[in-house]
């Protein structure tokens, strides 16, 4: 399959793994839009998050609580950070393989651009 993510995930594409197991797999982001900027994919492929099944619960849930542990280990919780998932064009998405976006070490603004 033509997916970054998914050369990440098999190895092919190197990354600065921050967690792995058998579902999810993190990584920092190579653009870091924030001092902290990590994703979280799902290993299996899912294009966008309007694939989603209820099968996906799971593993979606698992994306959030691997954000949280990880956000706790790089002492960003307390401060707070922002949790972000682009779906689309318009949405901001560019890779088509879902991730969760964690953001932090400054201030975030609300709305997002
Ligand atoms: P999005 O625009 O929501 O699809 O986000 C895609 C993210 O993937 C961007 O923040 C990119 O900086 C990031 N990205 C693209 N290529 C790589 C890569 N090889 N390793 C790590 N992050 C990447
Ligand atoms: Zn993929």
């Amino acid at each position: 399959m033509d997916c970054l993510f998914c050369k990440i995930v098999s190895g092919d594409i190197p990354a600065t793994v921050l967690y792995e197991d058998d579902d999810v797999i993190a990584f920092e982001d190579i653009m870091p839009q924030a001092p902290t900027h990590f994703l979280v994919i799902p290993k299996r492929h899912i294009s966008t998050l309007n694939d989603l099944t209820d099968e996906d619960a799971s593993v979606v849930g698992k994306l959030q609580i691997t954000a949280a542990k990880i956000a706790k280990q790089k002492g960003i919780s307390e401060a707070g950070y922002r949790v972000a998932m682009n779906c689309n064009e318009m949405g901001g998405q560019t890779v088509y393989h879902i991730h969760m976006h964690v953001l932090g070490g400054r201030a975030m603004t609300w709305p997002p651009g």
